[in-house]
């Protein structure tokens, strides 16, 4: 079945059951946008550039633009002050910050408050789920139960958790719902990220690219009761022809913000195959996915039995949808309305923050200049020591949140990165004015 066209969400399925329970939930559903707390407004401008160079539709175009940034800046600095090295540095340095400071927002905006939520009528024959999320174990912002928390707080009332090769997380979350008592399922799984990513919901055991080869990995998933479904597979290098012919069971048929292709739809339809819509989340507070499934799957067996009957739907806000067909200038003004429409007064605040700031700052810019300049180092230690403790300051805060993690028996990664990049980044600008003074 194809999806709807008309109204603000749309949905896909290949059965009769799941054809009427998207139906009813894209009738029914209503989503809720509130605009970020005005206190953010400082980092609204920041949002926008954001969304502005995100509108392209891979990652790679985004890092191409700032490598270009990084470059142009680090061969007028290499110029001006006729050091090869300073050029080189700086412009590593620009890169740095232009992709930490997306991650770090991001990595906010995911605890802030606002963004999309989705709403249910009460005593719904269906519930949402999301049934692809990656927690910090694979470069998610949140812990396993924080991740739960947050699907909760947004809309779903069921989560795969499906870190990358690993099930470590699976238990963290489940010991979560229950001590909170949270009317949420957590389905264990993960995303086997081999040459071709597959979601694999209910397994026992890891099952790892290292030791098995996509073939092998759908079988031994399979032999261990798990249901397979293909994540994203319009990323896969393998047909989902071959990929059901292996053994696969279902497609992701929307993954982020993601539709698949007409061919992808069209076998799920001929084999009744279920069709997910997942987030494949790991930040971010605008969920616009969600996998519509009956209110007797309330446990990870049911569910799969649901997915293997194909009773279910992807649903999706068809606004936010990019359906493949991707056209720079009429995508941006898209972008651009929907920024403009949501919060051009906060957009409009956080300038005028930044431009109230650089009026004060500005006529300290002199007395700026000449204290870096009577810095010497190694000879000036008060601005050794002040370096070294501001380090100290946000490295006592990273053991701190890092000892918290820990004795939840877990190994932070992205935060330890975050502060490792706040604390190396004004370090470095210090480095470089050292390694090349102007002039
Ligand atoms: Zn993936």
């Amino acid at each position: 079945m194809s999806p709807s066209q008309a109204g603000l969400l749309g949905w896909s399925a290949s059965t009769r059951a799941g054809a009427a329970l998207g139906a009813l939930a894209a009738r029914e559903v209503r989503v809720a946008i509130s605009s970020p707390a005005w206190w953010t407004a400082p980092l609204e401008p920041l949002r926008w550039f954001d969304d502005i160079v995100g509108t392209a539709p891979h990652i790679f175009y985004t890092v191409g633009l700032f490598a270009a940034v990084g470059g142009l800046t680090g061969l007028w600095w290499g110029r001006r002050s006729r050091s090869r090295l300073g050029g080189v540095t700086l412009a590593v340095i620009v890169m740095m910050l232009l992709v930490g400071q997306i991650f770090a927002l991001r990595a906010l905006d995911t605890v802030l408050p606002g963004g999309l939520r989705w709403v249910v009528p009460r005593g719904a024959p269906y519930v949402l789920a999301d049934l692809h999320s990656h927690s910090q174990a694979s470069g998610g912002a949140l812990m396993p139960a924080q991740l739960v928390q947050w699907h909760y707080d947004h809309g779903y009332r069921v989560v795969a958790l499906s870190d990358s090769n690993g099930l470590r997380g699976v238990p963290l979350a489940v010991r979560y719902v229950q001590h909170h008592r949270l009317p949420m399922l957590v389905v264990p799984a993960e995303e086997y990220r081999g040459t071709t990513h597959l979601l694999m919901f209910n397994l026992r055991r890891a099952v790892t690219p290292a030791r098995y080869n996509v073939r092998a990995a759908i079988a031994e998933a399979r032999r261990q009761g798990a249901f397979v479904v293909v994540a994203h597979p319009w990323t896969s290098r393998l047909a989902p022809t071959r990929l059901y012919a292996w053994g696969a069971e279902g497609f992701e048929v929307v993954d982020g913000n993601v539709l698949a292709s007409r061919g992808t739809r069209a076998l799920c339809t001929r084999e009744a195959l279920p069709e997910t819509a997942d987030l494949d989340f790991r930040t971010g507070n605008f969920p616009v996915a969600a996998t519509v499934l009956p209110t007797w799957a309330d446990t990870p067996q049911l569910v799969q039995r649901a997915l293997a009957q194909g009773c279910c739907a992807a649903l999706f806000v068809t606004d936010e949808i990019d359906r493949g067909d991707f056209h720079l200038v009429p995508e941006l003004r898209h972008t651009l309305h929907n920024l403009r429409r949501r919060t051009l007064p906060l957009f409009l605040a956080g300038l005028a923050f930044w431009g109230l700031l650089g009026a004060i700052m500005w006529p300290l810019l002199p007395a700026l200049r000449i204290f870096l300049r009577s810095v010497r180092l190694p000879h000036g230690e008060s601005a050794a020591a002040l370096a070294l403790g501001l380090a100290a300051m946000v490295a006592g805060t990273a053991v701190e949140c890092m000892w918290w993690q820990f004795r939840q028996g877990w190994y932070p990664r992205s935060e330890w990165a975050l502060y490792l990049w706040a604390v190396c980044s004004p370090l470095c600008l210090v480095l470089v004015t050292r390694v090349s003074p102007p002039e």
